[in-house]
């Protein structure tokens, strides 16, 4: 699904030439559930970016579903984007003026699916995430935990081939961590590939496989052993 060749990014000073990332090499399979791991500034949330088509590598080859990314014009990447990926973050990036229902229903609006199709599939994801009563709320009158649901509503509600979460916990409790973690498990199993960055280990461990990158470079790539 997801091939990354000899992918660098850097940026271009006067003076010198700084590495986010070098030579970054990764395949990735359909179904997966991969975990990103490594301390903060090793280029993790780039690769993110780039794989998921919202930033480009300055050097290097990628392929999603055998289609070479790295020749794509903006407008082929962002309809690649539009129908493949689901985006989940850190912040959640919610639109503050939409309700619960308009901020699901959006990624549907840019995608042009009809009126009555868009009512189902967001019915079906408020269903889904115990959230009809509060369809008409704004992010604000949420918590953390739920409003990150919105954020996962959304970015599922197209039925994306790839789920990237970018420390999806990142600013929730523990055991709304815990829930978020068992709602990818989920998806997981009902097909969707995902690829998550976090630095807790126990969300590790719901994934199947770990990459660790430090310093702009994959330093190890593991499966997840089950039941350790
Ligand atoms: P991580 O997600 O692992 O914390 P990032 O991908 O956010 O790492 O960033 C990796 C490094 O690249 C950091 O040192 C960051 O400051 C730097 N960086 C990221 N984007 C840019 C940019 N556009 N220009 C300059 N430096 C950047
Ligand atoms: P969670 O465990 O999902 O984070 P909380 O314990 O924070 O939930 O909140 C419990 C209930 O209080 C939630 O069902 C939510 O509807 C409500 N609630 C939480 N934060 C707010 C808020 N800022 N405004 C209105 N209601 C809120």
């Amino acid at each position: 699904m997801i091939k990354l060749r000899d992918i660098d990014k850097y940026v271009d000073s006067r003076f010198q030439r700084t590495f986010i990332l070098k030579s970054v090499n990764l395949d990735v399979q359909q179904g997966e559930f991969l975990t990103l791991m490594g301390p903060s500034g090793a280029g993790k949330s780039t690769l993110m970016n780039i794989i998921g088509m919202l930033d480009e590598p300055s050097a290097g080859e990628y392929f999603f579903f055998d289609e070479p990314v790295h020749r794509m014009k903006e407008k082929q990447k962002s309809d690649m984007h539009k129908n493949y990926i689901g985006f989940i973050f850190q912040a959640y990036h919610l639109i503050d003026e939409l309700t619960v229902y308009e901020n699901i229903e959006t990624p549907l609006l840019y995608k042009g699916v009809s009126g009555s199709q868009r009512k189902s599939m967001v019915a079906e994801m408020l269903d889904r995430f115990n959230m009809v009563a509060k369809k008409d709320l704004f992010p604000e009158q949420l918590s953390g935990g739920q409003q990150q649901l919105v954020g996962i509503a959304r970015a599922i509600v197209g039925q994306p081939k790839l789920l990237l979460a970018d420390e999806p916990t990142g600013n929730l409790h523990s055991d709304q961590g815990k829930q978020i973690m068992e709602i990818f498990q989920k998806l997981n199993e009902e097909g969707i590939t995902i690829i998550q960055v976090t630095h807790s280990e126990e969300n590790a461990r719901y994934g199947k496989r770990i990459v660790k990158v430090a310093d702009g470079t994959i330093v190890s790539d593991e499966q997840v052993m089950v039941g350790a």
